[in-house]
């Protein structure tokens, strides 16, 4: 039987970035993960966009995606240059006036949250992105969304974490489940699926929608896939730079964006669908290729990749789950576990977040600012049927 300071189960970019903060405070780290990266961090644009992509309704999560999005320098200064984080803004466009005035209403709404939004004429927006359509309705900036490319990130995280402890600090196995010694006593590990038990004080459930299937949690998660197609394109020597900003817009009425990478390549997405669909569907593919060609002409002249599908762990209120579960009795919670999975559309930019909130958990310290994306708040009674792990 093997033991560490702290599993991770789960090595996409939630499990990595803890298991990184984890780390660099001395404490010898153990990720489970069978394909490190090839979850939903494998599609995933980078948009580090707390801005653009704050939507009606969801205020609770506002604040931990500003303090992320806040936090995103120094993180990417310790991974390393090799993580691709660029500190580039976003322009935002509208193609036609109904898209316009979506984005105003929407403006409205982010600067009353005290959001910096700056509307441009389309002269300017063009000035800056001479290759964006001429015709169309209203442009905008935002200048603290900016971007990493996730596969570089997920990339240098297992270097940094294998530089650190060796090639065991990254564990190609599947966990099957959690273990716990007796009632009562918590969770003292996990269970691998080649029957070892890898043991450790505390375990940190990161695996995306996988936690799911995990046996031994003390709580359902409530995880459900959200499907996205994405699509990754070589911009030729002739159109570089394509853009210097990510560009995201409407068009009539549909959400497109366009990333661009220092690699002279480019990344379009997403669909958001719940059909279950595993592979990338055509329409969606269509359907992307056409808006972003709405708002850049010159997609049309890019080479095609890529396409990929993924699915986002998604939860009922779009919020991520987060933090120790409750036992039973209220007393407390269950010892040795924490979980961090449900980032749905905003993992990458909530990863610096999650480290910082599980590190503090290990610390002994429970941020209340975060107390509203506890994982068991959907359990009955907003407790988990955590009996037999009741803690203390
Ligand atoms: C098309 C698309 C575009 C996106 N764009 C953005 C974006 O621009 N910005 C942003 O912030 N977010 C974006 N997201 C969302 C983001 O990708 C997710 O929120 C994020 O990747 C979730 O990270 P994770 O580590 O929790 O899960 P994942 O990346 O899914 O990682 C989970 C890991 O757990 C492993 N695993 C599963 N089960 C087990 C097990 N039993 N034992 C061990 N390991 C296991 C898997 O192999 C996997 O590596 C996008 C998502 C999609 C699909």
């Amino acid at each position: 039987m093997d033991s560490t300071d702290v599993i991770v189960v789960g090595g996409g970019v939630i499990g990595l970035a803890i298991a990184w903060e984890a780390t660099r405070t001395g404490r010898r780290v153990v990720v489970v993960d069978p394909a490190p990266g090839s979850g939903a961090s494998h599609a995933a644009a980078g948009m580090l966009a707390a801005v653009s992509e704050y939507h009606y309704q969801e205020e609770g999560l506002l604040g931990l995606m500003l303090e992320s999005a806040r936090a995103w320098p120094e993180f990417a200064d310790g991974v390393g240059a090799g993580c691709g984080y660029l500190g580039t803004p976003t322009l935002c466009l509208a193609f036609d006036p109904a898209d316009r005035q979506a984005l105003a209403d929407l403006r409205a709404v982010q600067e009353a949250h005290g959001l910096d939004v700056r509307p441009l004429s389309l002269r300017e927006a063009r000035t800056r992105e001479p290759l964006i359509a001429p015709s169309l309705a209203g442009a905008f900036e935002i200048p603290a969304d900016h971007q990493v490319d996730p596969r570089r990130l997920t990339a240098s995280l297992v270097d940094a974490l294998t530089a650190e402890h060796g090639p065991g600090a990254v564990l190609r196995s599947r966990a099957e489940s959690l273990v716990a010694d007796g009632p009562g006593t918590g969770i003292a590990g996990v269970r691998l699926e080649d029957g070892r038990v890898l043991r450790a004080p505390e375990t940190v459930v990161a695996n995306g929608l996988g936690a799911r299937g995990l046996g031994g949690l003390p709580v359902e998660l409530p995880l459900r896939p959200v499907h996205g197609d994405i699509l990754r394109l070589r911009v030729p020597e002739r159109l570089r730079p394509l853009l210097d900003s990510t560009v995201r817009g409407l068009v009539r009425g549909r959400p497109v964006y366009i990333v661009p990478r220092e690699d002279g390549t480019a990344v379009i997405g997403a669909t958001q669908r719940e059909d279950g669909a595993e592979g990338v569907l055509a329409g969606g593919v269509y359907e992307l290729l056409r808006d972003a060609q709405a708002l850049v002409p010159a997609v049309a002249e890019l080479e095609l990749l890529e396409a990929t599908a993924r699915a986002r762990p998604g939860t009922p209120d779009n919020a991520p789950l987060l933090g120790r579960v409750r036992a039973h009795d209220g007393g407390g919670h269950v010892p040795g576990l924490i979980v961090a999975t449900g980032f749905f559309r905003h993992g990458v930019l909530l990863a610096p977040a999650a480290a910082r909130v599980v590190l503090g958990l290990l610390d002994g310290h429970a941020d209340p600012r975060w107390e509203a994306f506890l994982p068991d708040r959907f359990a009955p009674a907003g407790r988990a049927a955590a009996a037999a792990h009741g803690g203390t």
